[in-house]
């Protein structure tokens, strides 16, 4: 028999440190890796995750004990953990900061793994019987009749209420709970009524992986309006079994709600929806149904790629280019890289779709990593929108707006028909100038200008936080020839409104759907097919089908043709086929008009001549000739204080433990908005051919800043296989 050695577990806590803890493990207690325990961590009571049993402790400290486990089961099952532990090493972001990011937030806190039941409510009554002096109370009864369904106490609290007020209503008997499970239950649209496969949807779904051959990963490429929804529901009714979990990854929910409605009618209660706006109580429920294995068809944006599934058979990944997939903070993962890592860890085949795929993902395709599956026709009747550019050198504008666009969105409403104006910036005009003196308006804590916002006569900085009224004259010499420079969407919805009063001009862009549910009613009054103009930003080029849009004008494409950022002509040229995918998607045809000042740029010349995959083709010559990625991996070490000077020196200082063979260093220098938020920011690029080596050096970097005193207020960060640079 051995002699009874005390056993010891290694913790993880939710803390920004490369370190882990030591602690004996009770007698008696059984404790795995990825369980939740309770320790103590000075004077205090923490919830941690063990890491590992019977780990030797460093010599000469004396253990404290745990305290107890949360449960008795593992809250990271073993597939979950490994992908965080592998992220961890991948993305230099601390184990325990990474393994807290899967758990939903009741749980991180060291609340029990309990299904939460969330009270929902339902007016009853209009509030005739209230005294005159209850507005509240009103205002309440009356904002709960207005919402499509039953509303939390929390949403009831997030849009201003309190829960005296909830009470006091439910006291009277003026509202009520709603029984649980509030999802408007759509019941699976019976079997006839959903779309067959079109010959060439077919062609694409033949060329799948038959699922259950371990891991496959396919792109995709389907054009807009190919179908590409269409080919995930019936992939997932093939190969998905009646036991099995399949994660769909999306940018971003609220945007298309048709999406998940598409899904509901195929899979009715079996689908389930992780996205930002659910609350605390809603993500403990969700994550628990997930963990306890139940046959959930999973739709979220880019965390639900950590949830604890433990029967994962599919992984599909939706407009697998878009950007929203990284996280720009803290631990900057890519929701979609970790889900072709999660599809390799268990085996099971993952689909990437997109119109526009990014080169790292068409590169891997080149290289025969993943499969190349094209769909290259439209679903329905129509084909795709013929695409031209305007020239608009020496063309008097209104609002931005070149007579023959005007035209054209006049023919498109004559017809019946609707059409969308794309402005790339928010707001009414991106600056406002001082015609006497030369003054801009620039935001006092960071380089950059203020954009008007002239709905609620402010100057914004949409970089930080800052706000000014605006004024009527220059701030400097007070002249009066203070004038908006340039185009926002306010700007262009206000020309349009003059040139087309009979017709309603709605604007998208964050500013307008800022609260709950707006973007719906949007989404419904352009789906009735009335003639309407749409204005707005990058928002509507994300997967909205919209049928009776047949033109799209582009008010200005130049934006990204001449960045630094290496990434500018990609992102650009997707933005622009995204959008002008909007066009033409019913039975009539699209067209779509790219105003620019550099109608003779090749990029512009060749997206109207030439489809995504050739464009890719050319760009990916250019990454290639300029060694950037994907033909390198590239990290970003950015550094921000009180002074440029204190960023520069950090970034100096580890620049010699940077260098060696193989790997490329450029800077240290300012970034492209040198001062945000008052806060001067530096960068130092690194750049290799050897994945390995680079993470061995940005190891051995993090590791030494983390033992280092660093002045105060100085900070700094790694970003690996960065999506902006500058
Ligand atoms: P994508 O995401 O590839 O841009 P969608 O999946 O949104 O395209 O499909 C475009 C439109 O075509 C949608 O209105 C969809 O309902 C319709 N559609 C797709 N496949 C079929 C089909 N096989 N039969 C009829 N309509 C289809
Ligand atoms: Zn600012
Ligand atoms: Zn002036």
């Amino acid at each position: 028999m051995e002699s009874r050695v005390p056993r010891t577990a290694r913790i993880a806590l939710n803390r920004p440190l490369r370190r882990l803890f030591d602690y004996l493990i009770p007698e008696g207690m059984q404790v795995t890796r990825g369980q939740r325990v309770q320790i103590p961590f000075g004077r205090q009571q923490l919830t941690g995750l063990v890491v590992e049993t019977d780990v030797e402790p460093p010599e000469g400290i004396t253990l404290k004990t745990i305290n107890h486990a949360l449960e008795d089961w593992q809250a990271l099952p073993p597939e979950t953990f490994e992908l965080l532990s592998w992220a961890s090493t991948y993305y230099q972001h601390p184990l325990g900061e990474c393994l807290f990011t899967a758990l939903p937030p009741a749980l991180r806190r060291g609340r029990p793994a309990r299904e939460k039941e969330e009270e929902s409510w339902v007016a009853q009554s209009s509030g005739s019987e209230l005294p005159a002096n209850a507005y509240r109370q009103k205002a309440l009864l009356q904002w709960l009749s207005q919402q499509p369904a039953p509303a939390s106490t929390g949403a009831i609290i997030k849009a201003g209420f309190t829960s005296a007020q909830v009470n006091g209503l439910t006291g009277k008997g003026l509202i009520e709970r709603a029984k649980q499970d509030s999802n408007p239950a759509a019941a699976p649209l019976s079997p006839d009524l959903r779309p067959t496969l079109t010959p060439a949807q077919q062609h694409a779904a033949s060329q799948l992986p038959a699922g259950r051959e371990g891991f496959d990963a396919t792109l995709l490429y389907g054009i807009t309006g190919s179908g590409k929804t269409e080919i995930y529901l019936h992939y997932l009714k093939e190969h998905l079994t009646d036991t099995g979990q399949a994660l769909v990854l999306v940018p971003e929910i609220n945007l298309t709600p048709q999406t998940v409605a598409r899904f509901r009618h195929y899979f009715g209660d079996r689908i389930v929806v992780w996205h930002s706006a659910l609350n605390d109580g809603e993500r403990l429920n969700t994550w628990l149904k997930v963990r306890r294995g139940q046959p959930v068809i999973l739709i979220g944006t880019r965390s639900a790629v950590l949830l604890p599934f433990t029967g994962l058979e599919t992984i599909i990944v939706d407009e697998e280019h878009d950007s929203s997939y990284k996280q720009g903070e803290g631990f900057r993962y890519s929701g979609r890289d970790l889900a072709v890592y999660r599809a390799h860890l268990n085996k099971c085949p993952i689909i990437m779709g997109s119109a526009t795929p990014s080169l790292e993902s068409y590169h891997n395709a080149r290289q025969g990593k993943y499969r190349l599956v094209r769909l290259e026709e439209r679903a329905k009747k129509a084909v795709p929108p013929t695409l031209s550019l305007l020239d608009i050198r020496s063309r008097p504008l209104e609002g931005g707006l070149s007579r023959p666009a005007l035209n054209a969105i006049r023919d498109t409403l004559d017809r019946g028909e609707q059409a969308l104006v794309f402005v790339n910036r928010r707001g009414y005009a991106p600056v406002m100038m001082c015609f006497d003196c030369g003054h801009m308006v620039e935001c006092p804590r960071c380089d950059t200008r203020l954009t008007y916002h002239r709905r609620d006569r402010a100057m914004r900085c949409h970089h930080c936080d800052y706000q000014a009224a605006a004024t009527s004259h220059c701030p400097k010499c007070q002249s009066e020839a203070f004038k908006p420079v340039g185009q926002g969407t306010e700007r262009t919805e206000d020309t349009l409104a003059e040139a087309f009063p009979s017709v309603p001009v709605v604007r998208v862009d964050r500013d307008s759907t800022q609260r709950k549910g707006s973007i719906q009613a949007i989404l419904e009054k352009v789906n009735s097919g009335a003639p309407c103009v749409l204005v707005g930003t990058q928002m509507l080029a994300k997967g909205h089908d919209f049928p009776n849009v047949t033109l799209v004008v582009v008010v200005n494409a130049d934006g990204g043709l001449f960045s630094v950022d290496f990434r500018a002509p990609e992102q650009l040229i997707q933005t622009l086929l995204q959008v002008s995918g909007r066009a033409g998607r019913g039975n009539k045809v699209g067209k779509v008009l790219i105003q620019t000042c550099h109608s003779d740029h090749p990029l512009l010349k060749s997206l109207c001549t030439e489809n995504y995959l050739s464009i890719a083709d050319q760009l990916m010559a250019e990454r290639e000739q300029g060694q950037f990625p994907p033909f390198r991996h590239m990290a970003i070490f950015r550094a921000e204080s009180d002074t440029m000077q204190n960023s520069l020196e950090l970034l100096d200082a580890i620049k010699p433990s940077a260098s060696g063979p193989g790997i490329e260093i450029w800077g240290p220098l300012p970034a492209l908005i040198a001062r945000r938020a008052d806060r001067h920011r530096a960068q130092l690029v690194l750049l290799s051919s050897q994945r390995g080596r680079l993470n061995a050096v940005l190891a051995g970097i993090c590791q030494h800043l983390d033992q280092q005193k660093l002045p105060p207020k100085v900070k700094w960060m790694v970003d690996v296989d960065p999506m902006e640079i500058g």
